[in-house]
């Protein structure tokens, strides 16, 4: 594919605007790339053509699978209900030790093969049944307009929708893109800037500042993930800054997940995380006065399930994805003491399981 005729083709947007010395700047997230004609900015998949800043994925997607919501993870919304999971290509940020690293730096040519209208994602979320759609994969930062018209479609139809992601953004694209989620997974990768800075190419003042944002100014419910990573972000003193400061300025109800890492990508010199640091990571978290810590990629029944944080009482077992006992009452409670849970319930659980399920669109229309 030639990537100037898709740039030229690329879907026209408007956080962006003319500098003196005549480039432009776009001002979706805090890179805040100045461009040249022909010029793509850091993720790749945005770029100028004719002047203006646009978009090369709208409406294309890498792929499409029906996942538990908990594979996001999101433990408080919906529990137990199966999520249209689908992405783009190209990312903001330039993790070392990215999990998506396929997708996320992709030249986009070999991995977007499905073309999907908005309408077409949401008809094909309802045609199978599933509860909500995730932006994930790569992160919905990168292909706002894209997201924001699949998620009016969701809307539409009576889909919700997940944003998965790690809240590098600007303050205007950020009111634009949350204002049409239900729910957010923001990856808050390290407690450092110098983490942001050398592994992650970006800075965490700004993570932090949507994080603020998503928890205090909207009604989109929020969890937190935090990749460990042996060495590099799972000391006590990290891990208790960053659960205190979470306590502290977004409150205790804000669930946080602890997950495992894989060698991958440009790092694999790293060993993978052990469960160990997963059930330490968590105990801090718990004793900081974080309500809901979880740990994840990992086979562990007491760190994944729910309990009531006023009595103590177990509230939803998990193996895995599998739900196991359901002690909350229609209403949220917890059927012990009455405390009630935040998040998003309904009166029963979903029952879609650990499956996962690729999907390709034209099979689902
Ligand atoms: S969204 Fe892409 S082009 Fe825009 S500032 Fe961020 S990295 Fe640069």
């Amino acid at each position: 594919m030639n990537l100037d005729a898709t740039l030229g083709t690329g879907y026209p947007t408007v956080n962006w605007h003319t500098l003196p010395d005549g480039r432009v700047q776009c001002d979706v997230c805090p890179r805040e790339c100045r461009l040249h004609e022909g010029q793509r900015g850091f993720c790749f998949v945005r770029g100028r053509s004719g002047g203006r800043v646009v978009l090369a994925t709208y409406g294309r997607s890498s792929g499409f699978c029906v996942d538990p919501i908990e594979k996001k993870p999101l433990n408080h919304f919906l529990p137990g209900t199966s999520v249209l999971s689908f992405g783009t290509a190209g990312c903001n940020l330039g993790c070392r030790f990215c999990q998506n690293w396929d997708i996320s730096k992709s030249r986009e040519a070999d991995t977007l093969a499905d073309a999907a209208s908005p309408d077409e994602v949401a008809g094909a979320a309802e045609r199978l049944g599933c509860r909500s759609v995730a932006f994930t994969y790569n992160d919905p930062v990168v292909f706002l307009e894209y997201a924001v018209d699949v998620a009016i479609a969701c809307h539409r139809r009576g889909i919700r929708t997940v944003a998965v992601t790690a809240g590098y953004v600007n303050p205007d694209p950020r009111d634009e893109l949350f204002a049409h989620m239900d729910a957010a997974n923001v990856d808050l990768k390290a407690f450092t800037e110098g983490f942001y800075r050398d592994v992650c190419l970006g800075a965490l003042a700004p993570v932090l500042g949507t994080l603020e944002y998503l928890v205090h100014e909207t009604d989109v419910w929020v969890e937190l993930t935090t990749l460990l990573i042996p060495g590099l972000n799972d000391s006590d003193d990290e891990l208790g800054a960053m659960t205190g400061w979470v306590v502290e300025h977004l409150g205790p109800d804000v669930p946080m997940h602890f997950t495992a890492f894989h060698p991958d990508w440009k790092m694999i010199d790293r060993p993978p995380t052990p469960p160990s640091t997963l059930t330490r990571a968590r105990a801090i978290a718990l004793g900081n006065g974080v309500r809901f810590a979880y740990t994840g990629n990992v086979r562990d029944v007491a760190g994944q399930s729910t309990r009531c944080h006023a009595c103590g009482a177990l509230l939803i077992e998990r193996d895995g994805y599998e739900l196991g006992a359901w002690n909350l009452t229609p209403e949220a409670r917890c059927i012990g003491c009455g405390e009630p849970v935040p998040g998003v319930f309904e009166a029963a659980p979903g029952t879609w399981g650990s499956r996962r399920l690729p999907v390709r669109l034209g099979d689902a229309r």
